[in-house]
């Protein structure tokens, strides 16, 4: 018989496959359950996309290892990407690193930066795949608490000096999982700011980077003057080309920081299948109009699940981009308490805000990741229980 050992006896709960487990109870009890608990993106990968990676595949003599680091037209991609859309030069070789997904790079950025013991701050409520990156890496978990009146952006001012002083790594996400929030140009020159001043190296997650609501497009943080100073920009192409199951992102910006992830990724890696390295290069260089239709598609499901959450008195935190809504709990439950209910009562999964951390107590999650109909079918439900 084998043990895990402390460090995977230290990982966190995996959060989402507890709720999973109570929406399978749930249906297999004969519930017609309507699932916003998840962050799945619904919609098929363009057909462009899936076209060229099929291309790719062709020539049985292309499946041999191939680069560690990726194939260079997909950092040149990205980097043309970065150039194009946000207006930022890369030097793809130096300051582009290919990831498998941008998960696994958030995961061993603390591993690959800091050594046992350092500090690093997260935000809370924040996407808790993070927390993997501090158990792994056993370093000293700082957590920066966000609120809704500060816009969820971290107010450097409110920190303790002490835990700054030893702070070596922050991560920031925006738009953000899971409370919609965007950034501020303003808030990410405070931010490069404060990491000069502190040494601190910034790791801005752009996961929802191209899902911006209202006519806003969500800025990067390597648009802010000496961002490349401080950090780095991950990215993926999960969410905003439907390739979640495809496994590919990338990060952009320091050297030393993308370099120190290129070495973590020599050891712990070969390559990626190279057809999905091709394919991911079709979806960047392309012309971007998928994207505009899938944006488009996300605002309308915000509007339709507001409008129907407003029908019902319940009032939204309004969000900036991303997936997601953030929805405030009545008073008289905890967030957990209120989401067990909506699955019980209501046979409606929604995500606790606790689940991201404590911060994000008297808020639930919804994905807006099914359409309409539903989410008014949802909200009726809800509205039937009488709690707003
Ligand atoms: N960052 C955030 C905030 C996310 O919500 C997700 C996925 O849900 C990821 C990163 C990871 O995405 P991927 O590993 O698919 O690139």
């Amino acid at each position: 018989k084998f043990e895990e050992s402390k460090v995977l006896q230290h990982l966190p709960k995996q959060f989402f496959a507890n709720l999973v487990a109570k929406v399978n109870a749930k249906a297999a009890s004969g519930a017609d359950v309507i699932n916003l608990g998840q962050g799945n993106p619904d919609q098929p990968t363009p057909e462009f996309i899936v076209k060229a990676m099929q291309e790719a595949t062709a020539n049985p003599a292309d499946h041999k290892y191939s680069l560690f680091r990726g194939m260079p037209r997909l950092k040149q991609a990205a980097a043309d990407f970065y150039k194009r859309e946000y207006g930022v030069d890369l030097d793809p070789e130096k300051e582009v690193a290919i990831l498998g997904g941008s998960k696994i790079g958030l995961v061993e950025l603390p591993f690959a930066l800091l050594n046992p013991g350092d500090t690093m701050l997260l935000p809370d409520p924040g996407y808790p795949d993070y927390l993997s990156g501090v158990a792994l890496a056993q370093v000293k978990l700082e957590l920066m608490s966000l609120s809704a009146d500060k816009q969820y952006l971290p107010d450097y001012q409110q920190l303790d000096p002490k835990v700054v002083e030893q702070a070596k790594l922050m991560y920031l996400n925006y738009p953000n999982n899971p409370t919609g929030a965007v950034a501020t140009p303003e808030f990410y020159e405070k931010t490069v700011q404060f990491a000069k001043e502190h040494h601190i190296g910034v790791v801005q997650d752009f996961a929802y980077g191209a899902i911006g609501f209202d006519g806003k497009r969500p800025v990067s943080f390597l648009q802010t003057p000496g961002a490349k100073e401080v950090g780095i920009e991950t990215y993926t192409l999960s969410k905003s080309y439907n390739m979640a199951g495809w496994r590919v992102g990338f990060a952009v910006g320091n050297e030393d920081m993308i370099e120190a992830i290129n070495l973590i990724q020599d050891h712990l890696f070969v390559s990626l299948f190279p057809a999905i390295q091709d394919a991911a290069v079709a979806a960047l260089d392309s012309d971007q109009s998928s994207v505009k239709s899938l944006v488009a598609l996300y605002q309308k499901r915000r509007d339709d699940f507001y409008a129907a959450a407003r029908k019902i008195g319940w009032e939204p935190y309004p969000s900036g981009g991303a997936f997601y809504a953030w929805m405030p709990v009545p008073k008289g439950y905890t967030s957990e308490e209120f989401a067990d209910l909506l699955l019980d009562k209501a046979a409606v999964a929604v995500a606790p805000g606790t689940g991201f951390g404590k911060s994000g107590e008297g808020y639930v999650r919804v994905g807006l990741l099914i359409d309409e109909p539903k989410f008014t079918e949802a909200c009726e439900r809800i509205g039937k229980l009488g709690l707003f």
